[in-house]
């Protein structure tokens, strides 16, 4: 007989991850297009040479590296198996009575609905704006007595649109301080605003311990495969987050790359600046041809293509580029290297696909 599992699960909606296609170029997953830097490669490689040791479970080393770069405590740092994991840990550390809340803006990061299930706990969305920005005001207004954790997701991944130190200032200000608000900032390096409205979650979590950021190896670190991210918050939450943590699962050869990243960030960083270029080359070509692309702070575009997106991710895997079409809402497409990027673009512009999407 087939074993008794949670009846919910049924309901549960699957991670749909960024398609991959040998032949096809992949700008479906945010990713970095450029491997490893050799230093990292050669730590990643040294590694793997004790892989039948289990891995330091504290991550003293990288928490430490972490915390000296953040200019925090190691007692401000957990690390995740991915910031993915993080976000599922979020919610088991706040959240145990069914009518508990998650709330977050909606479309934004697809994992958010899953953890709040996976957690038992009841997600709260709230629609994004008519410029596809977290409507932060509708997000304070549908705070309950209930409502346990916040996710905002700065710059919001998919629409790329982002709020000012500002702006989140006021959000908090508005939200009553024993509810968890976590900014999740995957996207942080890819950030270009004016230093008097730079929205560092790290930095505006300092005098709120209800604050945490999220971030990530994942992207602009480039070490997406190896899955590894970390908050930067109270120690109170830290410690909450340890307590939930799979023993382990952030491994060997991603705590190591980790920390080779990190002495190469400036390397790494310097890549983002190439990617931003090539992202506004992007819009401003997609605009010329009639799409209208919200302004962007994160690798990668927006277009709201409401019904016809699956159509246009479809047409557009038959020119050989995958992108992230989001059902009714829109398309997401990653800046990845000048000639993938032409490649979406002589797609997307050509007069058959304007005339057939935005005519
Ligand atoms: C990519 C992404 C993450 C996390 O990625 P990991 O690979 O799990 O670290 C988290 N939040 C958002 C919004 C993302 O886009």
């Amino acid at each position: 007989m087939t074993a008794r599992l949670r009846p919910d699960l049924e309901s549960l909606p699957a991670y749909t991850p960024g398609r991959s296609h040998p032949d096809a170029v992949k700008l479906a997953s945010n990713e970095s297009t450029l491997g490893p830097l050799p230093s990292v490669a050669k730590v990643i490689a040294a590694s793997a040479e004790l892989a039948n040791r289990y891995p330091d479970n504290g991550a003293g080393e990288l928490r430490a590296a972490l915390a000296e770069f953040l200019g925090v405590e190691v007692e401000n740092v957990a690390l995740g198996c991915g910031s993915v994991a993080l976000c599922q840990e979020l919610v088991q550390i706040t959240c145990a009575a069914p009518e508990d809340e998650v709330l977050f803006a909606w479309r934004s990061f697809e994992a958010y609905p899953i953890v709040t299930q996976v957690g038992r706990a009841r997600a709260v969305r709230v629609p994004l704006t008519e410029d596809y920005a977290h409507d932060l005001d509708a997000m304070a207004a549908a705070v309950t007595e209930n409502t346990k954790l916040i996710f905002v997701c700065n710059p919001n991944n998919p629409t790329g649109t982002v709020h000012g130190r500002a702006a989140v200032l006021r959000f908090l200000d508005s939200v009553p301080d024993h509810i968890l608000v976590v900014l999740d900032e995957a996207y942080y390096e890819y950030l270009r605003m004016p230093a008097d409205d730079h929205p560092d979650g790290i930095a505006i979590g300092r005098d709120r311990p209800n604050v945490l950021a999220l971030r990530t190896f994942s992207k602009a670190y480039g070490l997406a495969g190896l899955r590894v991210g970390y908050a930067v918050g109270d120690p109170e939450v830290i410690t909450a987050l340890l307590k939930v943590h799979i023993p382990f699962s952030v491994n060997r050869i991603a705590q190591a790359a980790a920390i080779a990243s990190l002495e190469a960030r400036h390397e790494l960083l310097d890549r983002t600046d190439h990617v931003i270029a090539e992202r506004e080359r992007m819009r401003a070509a997609l605009e010329r041809a009639g799409y209208r692309i919200p302004p962007s702070q994160a690798n990668f575009l927006w277009l709201p293509l409401g019904e016809r997106s699956t159509e246009f991710g479809a047409a557009s895997a038959d020119s050989r580029v995958l992108v992230r079409p989001y059902a009714a809402d829109g398309v997401r497409v990653t800046a990845g290297d000048p000639h993938e990027n032409d490649q979406f673009l002589a797609f997307a512009t050509a007069p058959e696909t304007v005339a057939r999407f935005i005519g």
